[in-house]
């Protein structure tokens, strides 16, 4: 439909301005896009309050089964929601199906949550009396999402969101918001009541600072780059909102000397360059053991080279475009500082092509760990190659970021892989396995600089869009109190008998 979605009507921005959709891979415009500002986000946050009470009233595995609908129609038109994503996100074909999955996975994970919603249940120190914890919906929900995963991030925030009873208010990228229509339209078919979800497209800055700082939004579930977080947490902490953050990261994979220099090969080459570098978990940084380091790069450094770059359509296509010229000018500047720094640049360095927004596949080597290339996040191909004497020292190097998602170990020593996981700060570790590859039904997120303690994924994603409410039950038909009770007793109560 490519408009905003607001109580169930699919409708323009209310000064009618828009927005153009460009495909990164050939610069073409795909479509315009409502351009909306706080008019538009009240709208959708006005809708969302009138619909929540109805919602959060009808019953959990109702509601589940709607997202079971959702499921079946993703999983059907997996292959042109694919394409249409490549079309305007750049990501090669294969990756981009892979999105839709881990969309459908997510949307079949949580619907079987609306029949469990797991809470709790304790005894109580009094007798005749119950005590039980249940999972509350939070209210209306700000879900705002980046362009690098345009169905499976707003899937990780919309479907855990529903099942639990909340409504929404959901602001996508302004690179991807044909995804973004895409899904709303698969949930208002699958049976989502006018209001329950709402849709506002536009720029961050206007409709997403509107959307976050609007007095009637609970929870702000926000993924993106970690300056745009800190804003909304600051925003959210004066308004005491309930913030959670999925942000940056710097991450790195570990080659230790008895690494399979084959199989860790690979794993840098998909973490690096895989969706051209523009993944959270993307590996930037190559951390290796000395005696490895020479071995790898005779083998990285031609591999990468054989890189091919092109339109994610094609079935040739290795790596595809950056998501914009901005990200690509902002990729090109990194490059540029790590040549002032010092690090010699093995292969790539620059823009390729006439059309579309490509960058070569880049590698750094000899970079010292606390450089800018090395510490910041650059979002696009580049890595930076950090030699390592010992496995303590790659550890501490791999941790002293200002980041903390995601890191992966090559060893074949099942001891130093261990003291890896237990030494390794960032939320997600991986042992001979690349940096990328996040799976539904498990916790998701980083430390640091990376988010703020949530974990949107598996059961914890729970935990982000619900309220806990515990409840106790006095069956006793006295004043019972607590803490100042005598030794219970069972005056009064039916003599136990033996049948
Ligand atoms: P971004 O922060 O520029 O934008 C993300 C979203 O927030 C967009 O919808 C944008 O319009 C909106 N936005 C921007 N400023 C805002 C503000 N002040 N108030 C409200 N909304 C605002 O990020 P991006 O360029 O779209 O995405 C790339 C970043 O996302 C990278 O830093 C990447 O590491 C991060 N990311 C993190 C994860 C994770 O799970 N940790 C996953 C994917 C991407």
């Amino acid at each position: 439909m490519n408009k905003n979605y607001i109580g169930g009507k699919w409708v323009a921005a209310h000064t009618g301005a828009t927005f153009p959709c460009v495909n990164p891979a050939t610069e073409e415009v795909l479509a315009e896009l409502p351009n909306s500002d706080g008019v538009d986000v009240d709208r959708a946050v006005q809708a969302a309050a009138a619909a929540f009470d109805s919602w959060r009233k009808f019953p959990a595995p109702k509601r589940g089964e709607i997202l079971f609908e959702a499921g079946r129609l993703l999983k059907e038109r997996k292959e042109q929601l694919a394409r249409r994503m490549t079309e305007e996100m750049g990501k090669v074909l294969a990756e981009a199906r892979g999105d839709v999955q881990e969309a459908i996975d997510m949307t079949f994970y949580v619907a079987g949550e609306g029949r469990r919603l797991v809470g709790q249940v304790r005894p109580s120190e009094l007798p005749n009396k119950a005590c039980f914890v249940t999972r509350d919906p939070i209210g209306v929900v700000a879900a705002i999402t980046p362009w690098n995963f345009p169905m499976a991030i707003p899937s990780w925030k919309l479907m855990p969101a529903l099942v639990a009873g909340n409504s929404v208010v959901f602001k996508p990228a302004s690179d991807t918001p044909l995804s973004a229509c895409a899904l709303v339209e698969i949930l208002e078919e699958a049976g989502i009541p006018p209001g329950v979800l709402n849709l506002v497209h536009g720029s961050g800055a206007v409709a997403g600072h509107a959307l976050a700082t609007h007095p009637t939004i609970s929870l702000v579930s926000f993924t993106g780059s970690t300056e745009a977080g800190r804003q909304i947490g600051m925003d959210g902490a004066r308004d005491l909102k309930r913030v959670s953050l999925e942000l940056g990261g710097k991450n790195a994979i570990i080659v230790l000397a008895d690494a399979d220099l084959d199989l860790a090969l690979d794993g840098i080459l998909w973490s690096a360059f895989g969706t051209s570098g523009q993944r959270c978990t993307a590996a930037s940084r190559v951390i290796v053991e000395h005696s490895a380091e020479e071995p790898l790069l005779e083998r990285l450094i031609p591999r990468t080279r054989q890189l091919r770059l092109g339109n994610g359509l094609e079935a040739t296509t290795d790596v595809g475009p950056l998501i914009n010229q901005a990200r690509r000018e902002a990729v090109h500047a990194y490059v540029g500082v790590g040549q002032a720094e010092g690090a010699r640049l093995a292969t790539g360095g620059s823009p390729w092509g006439d059309r579309g927004w490509f960058y070569q596949p880049t590698i750094f080597t000899a970079v010292r760990p606390d450089a800018r290339i090395a510490q910041e996040e650059i979002f696009g191909p580049v890595i930076s190659v950090i030699p390592a004497a010992s496995i303590e020292q790659a550890v501490a190097i791999n941790n002293h970021t200002p980041y903390g998602l995601s890191t992966s170990i090559y060893t074949r020593d099942v001891d130093k892989a261990f003291r890896a996981l237990r030494d390794i700060t960032t939320g997600v570790v991986y042992v001979n396995a690349g940096t990328i590859g996040a799976e539904v039904h498990l916790p998701f997120g980083g430390t640091r600089g990376t988010g703020n303690g949530h974990r949107e994924g598996g059961d914890t994603a729970l935990d982000v869009f619900t309220e806990w409410k515990t409840c106790y039950v006095d069956y006793s038909g006295q004043l019972q109190r607590a803490q100042m009770a005598e030794q219970p007793s069972t005056a009064g109560e039916e003599p136990m008998t033996r049948e």
